[in-house]
Formats: structure tokens, sequence, C-alpha cells
């Protein structure tokens, strides 16, 4: 959006997201930072948090799609960059031209891409990383398949940088299912014979928890924007990140309902005394969702509750007292020492914190600091 005329807006706090790198590269030894950008940075932003994430230590960045891929080749970011989701065929000659690495995840794709790489008679190999499922059952080439595939990649105009795979519970502590993938993944990776490649297979919860298991890079995401990928990998957390996105608005109603009267639409909140009640110029429209009726936001570093329905573009919180029209409001973030972690809504929500950033709609402006 070009111009702000509205209150509402994210904070994107940059120097966390450095010290969440910085955190995380260390706990990773040796190994590189493959930055996960994928859905807007995680709603914050792609091309920013790509630029930071790469000074602060990262030296490659994932993203889902391959129109995230070029998104980021068309504003000027060179980086190494893999698309870890299915990309299409027909976009192989884009990914070569603009040298964007593809995840192969099945004999299949592999076998219709070697067909598109003949019928291209590309200049230069495809770059891929060969993702395997060990046990997520979403995407990937399958272990008895592994030979197969190696073999064929060793055929064909491929040039294998990576191979990897994604683990279902590795923030869930040390679950049969985990072990089990390491396992799987390891014996994978031994009759791999073909030359060097970049072995990755941890994301933020395995970077976090298991950093011998950082081999030649992690695939970090959730946690570089300072979230932590669940309860247990919070309480267990043994280095310090730093929440990047803060949420915040302004007064820009404020008035004396009397007791009996009620708010918003459906009528479902009823004043129990004359209460103060101001308006916010935030609703579901811009990602505060109406689960979220109830929350709290704060108002001079004090917790004041949403009251009534949460409308399209504006809700209701109430006051302790009058507050002026245009008092600062902190939805999410730290106001005079107070507050409000994504987990917090996540946790109202019944959800898990990754949806939360991801919800802010475009209509919320990114602010960078
Ligand atoms: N690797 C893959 C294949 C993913 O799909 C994701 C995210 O879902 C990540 C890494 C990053 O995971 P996290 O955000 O938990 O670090």
């Amino acid at each position: 959006m070009e111009t702000n005329y509205r209150p509402t807006k994210a904070i994107i706090d940059l120097a966390a997201i450095d010290h969440n790198i910085r955190a995380l590269k260390e706990r990773a030894g040796g190994a590189r930072l493959m930055a996960v950008v994928k859905a807007d940075a995680y709603g914050h932003g792609v091309l920013e948090v790509a630029r930071q994430a790469l000074k602060s230590g990262a030296s490659m960045l994932a993203v889902a799609t391959p129109d995230e891929a070029l998104h980021l080749r068309k504003n000027k970011i060179e980086a190494e960059l893999l698309v870890m989701g299915a990309s299409p065929v027909n976009f192989i000659p884009e990914a070569i031209s603009r040298n964007i690495n593809l995840t192969a995840y099945s004999l299949e794709w592999l076998e219709e891409a070697a067909k598109e790489l003949k019928e291209m008679e590309a200049g230069s190999p495809l770059q891929i990383h060969l993702k395997f499922d060990t046990g997520m059952r979403r995407i990937g080439l399958q272990p008895e398949e592994a030979e197969e595939a190696f073999e064929f990649v060793g055929q064909h105009p491929f040039q294998v940088e990576g191979l990897y795979t994604h683990f279902a519970t590795a923030d869930e502590g040390d679950h049969p299912l985990f072990l089990k993938q390491v396992e799987r993944i390891n014996t994978i990776k031994k009759k791999w014979n073909r030359g060097n490649l970049v072995f990755h297979v941890s994301n933020s919860a395995a970077a976090i928890m298991h950093p011998e298991l950082a081999f030649d890079a992690v695939r970090a995401g959730i946690s570089i924007y300072g979230i932590a990928p669940s309860a247990y990998v919070k309480r267990e957390m043994p280095l310090e990140l730093k929440q990047a996105m803060s949420l915040e608005t302004e007064i820009i109603h404020v008035k004396k309902v009397q007791k009996g009267e009620t708010l918003s639409y459906g009528a479902t909140y009823t004043c129990v005394e004359d209460e103060w009640i101001a308006t916010l110029p935030i609703g579901y429209a811009d990602g505060l969702i109406r689960g979220l009726q109830g929350q709290e936001v704060l108002v001079d570093g004090q917790r004041m509750p949403i009251v009534g329905r949460i409308c399209m573009d504006q809700c209701m919180i109430r006051l302790p007292r009058k507050f002026p029209v245009g008092e600062k409001v902190q939805l999410l973030g730290s106001q005079q020492g107070t507050t409000i972690l994504i987990d917090e809504w996540a946790e109202k929500l019944g959800t898990i914190p990754y949806e939360i950033p991801c919800i802010l709609t475009k209509r919320v402006p990114r602010l960078y600091i």
C-alpha cells in the first residue's frame, strides 16, 4: 500500500532478526544457515527480511513456490536459493536461467524434468536438491527409491546441490518418529557417493534442540522471526530469541457507554457498569480475526480486553478510565515493559504461533526499524 493514513501498522525489528540469526548460527557451529523466507517471510515482508538475513550471516534462502523464488530474483536478490515445494517442470528454463535450485521430490518428477531438459536442449544442468520423505508423508522420494534416484540423476543433466528431509515431530522432544527419521536420512546419505552436496535436515526446532544434526546447513524459519516453534522448545530453549514483529494502532474514538447498553454486531457484550469504550481502527480484514474477541491489548502499559464482536475494520476495547483519541495501543509486542507475545494469540485461537504473522493481511503496512 503506497499511502498510510491509518495508524495501524506492523513494526518489524530487523535488529531482532539479526540477533536471532546470529544466535542460531552460533548454535549450528560451522554449518550454514538457510533462511526460510516463504509466505512473505512468514508475513514479515520477504525482501527486507531476505536482505537482513543475508547481511546477518545466512548464506542461502528457501521459499515454497517458484513464484516466490522469481520475486526474489526480480528484486535483485542473488543468493543461493531453494524452492522447497513442488515446481512444475515448465518452470525449469526460468530456474536454470535465474540460478534457482529446485526440489526433486519423486521419481516421476525427475523423469518429467529430464524430458523437459531434453526438449529445451538446456545449455547448463538443472540444480536440484533431492528431498526424501522419511516420515512426514508430504512430498519426497521414498527411502527405497534412493539408489534408483541417484542413478537417474547421474545419467541426466542434473547438478545435485543438496540432499534433505523434513522432520514431522522435531518440536515435540525425542518423539520415536524423529529418531526414525534421523536414522532413515543418515542411511540414505551414506548411499550417496556422487560428489559433494549440502546435506540439511534441521528446521528451527531441530536446529535449536539438536545442534549435532546441523550437518552442512540448517533450514530455519520461525526462529529467525524470534518465535519458538512449540511450547516444548520454548520451555527448553537454550538461546534467546527476540520477537521481531509488533502490531500497533491508536484509539480513534472514545465514549462512555451506560450500564446495560450493548456493543457491536449481535449486541453480545453488555456493559456491567458505565464503561469507557474505545474504538481501534483494526479488524478482521487486517487479520485481527473474530476469535480474538476477549484478547487483551496494551494501553499505557496496561492490559485491556477487546470487547464485543470484532468488525471487519474496527474493534472496541474497554478502558479503566478515559484515554484521549490518538493514544497508542499495542496489540503485539512491548509497551512500557509489558509484552504480548505472538504465542499468546496462538493460544487464544487454539493454533500454532506460525499462523499468527501469516494471517496479518496486506492492508497492514509493515514498517522496518
Ligand atoms: N524446511 C521445510 C521443508 C519447511 O516446510 C519448513 C517450514 O515449514 C522449514 C524448513 C522451516 O521450518 P521452521 O519454520 O519450523 O523453522
